[in-house]
């Protein structure tokens, strides 16, 4: 298996380099992992699995996937900054809770399809002796389009090594050439210390690329990484099929942004579905067979990402102190933090008694705006840590 791996890396280099790739729309690489003999037994696990014991998930709506963030970057373009990484989480959240705003875009026949969300995504952070680590790695790198080549997944070759894959889910941000977005790959396709998505940082949150601009490359990706194929069935025809039944039988994928409705195999095709070709503004929905085939491929694969939900439960103290503006307010405050670097923090604030009234346990970056509309006038407490700041409420 690491050697078919190592061979198709290779070929996909090769391809890259000798610029033979017929279409020159930068694609998933996936088409290029898909690998019949281990997806055939890995399909029959999980059509069991729904058969037999789908009701252990079809309500789950707690579970939570702790994300470690690897950038390697050769030029300083392609570092890209914890704005953009929480942005993208923030896609992540809302795309896999059909929270999107563009889920309104859906056609009416599709819309009993939308699936009831149930997956969450944090970065990670670990407690040790060194104070806290949160799942953002940075390294600048000297080896050209390293997103392709296995240099990526160890640190002494100038990657980055993942932090456990059972437990985390490991994302390298690199450069993987000009004809490949991003790779996700199915449980056990690869050798453990590879599981996990690697794509490249120019379609990486809300970007300037043409068509996959919003941050929805990782989306298509992470389907991946939890069991789902590509809408149409990875293979030209109608007898191919995606294995979910709430998605209609499509023929082949769709570029661009088709004119709803389009048809193949007698019915109106889902090409807003995240696992097509799309343009990143023509998609926006998981189905529910979907989602719970992504939840079957966590209870079956990848059951350990969920018993780490580190990001629930996360404080720590900021080092500077903050302001708070404006004050007096009546509708809502801004914290202003004196930093840049992203952290994880619980805000609390209390009232003049010092009493507890509200805390929200969330991720600090620059800024953060919070509502207190809800407060009745007078003064209160707003504290991050052992810092508090007096505001007052009109
Ligand atoms: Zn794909």
């Amino acid at each position: 298996m690491k050697i078919l791996y190592n061979l198709k890396i290779f070929f996909l280099f090769i391809l890259f380099q000798s610029n033979t790739l017929i279409s020159q729309m930068p694609v998933c690489g996936n088409e290029f992992f898909y690998d019949c003999t281990t997806t055939l037994r890995f399909d029959r696990k999980i059509n069991k699995y729904l058969k037999f014991q789908r009701n252990e998930i079809s309500q789950r709506s707690d579970i939570y996937i702790n994300i470690v963030f690897h950038i390697v970057y050769e030029k300083d373009v392609s570092n890209v900054t914890d704005k953009a990484i929480l942005q993208e989480v923030r896609i992540l959240n809302n795309a896999f809770n059909s929270k999107n705003a563009d889920i309104s875009k859906v056609p009416y026949e599709f819309k009993d399809a939308i699936n009831n969300g149930g997956i969450n995504f944090c970065i990670a952070s670990i407690n040790s002796d060194e104070g806290i680590k949160i799942g953002i790695e940075r390294r600048k790198t000297e080896i050209s389009q390293i997103g392709i080549k296995d240099n990526l997944y160890h640190t002494y070759k100038g990657g980055l090594t993942a932090w456990n894959t059972d437990k985390y889910l490991n994302i390298w941000i690199a450069d993987t050439g000009n004809n490949i977005r991003g790779y996700g790959t199915y449980p056990r396709q690869v050798p453990k210390e590879k599981e996990g998505i690697v794509i490249s940082p120019k379609y990486f949150g809300e970007n300037n690329s043409r068509r996959y601009n919003m941050g929805k490359t990782l989306i298509h990706e992470i389907g991946h990484y939890l069991g789902l194929k590509h809408i149409w069935g990875d293979k030209i025809g109608c007898e191919f099929d995606d294995l979910v039944s709430d998605t209609p039988d499509q023929e082949h994928r769709y570029i661009g942004c088709p004119d709803y409705p389009v048809k193949s195999c007698n019915s109106n095709d889902m090409f807003m579905n995240y696992m097509d070709y799309v343009d990143d503004e023509c998609m926006y929905m998981f189905t529910e067979g979907q989602m719970e085939r992504m939840k079957a491929t966590i209870m079956i694969y990848r059951k350990e990402l969920i018993q780490n939900s580190m990001c629930e439960n996360m404080v720590i103290t900021p080092k500077n102190d903050f302001r708070v503006f404006p004050n007096p307010t009546s509708q809502y405050i801004i914290i202003d933090f004196d930093s840049s670097i992203l952290e994880i923090g619980e805000i609390i604030i209390l009232d003049n008694l010092g009493q507890k009234i509200y805390n929200v346990k969330t991720y600090i970056y620059n800024k953060k705006k919070i509502d207190v509309s809800f407060l009745s006038k007078g003064i209160y407490f707003i504290g991050i840590g052992k810092v508090y700041n007096k505001f007052i409420v009109k």
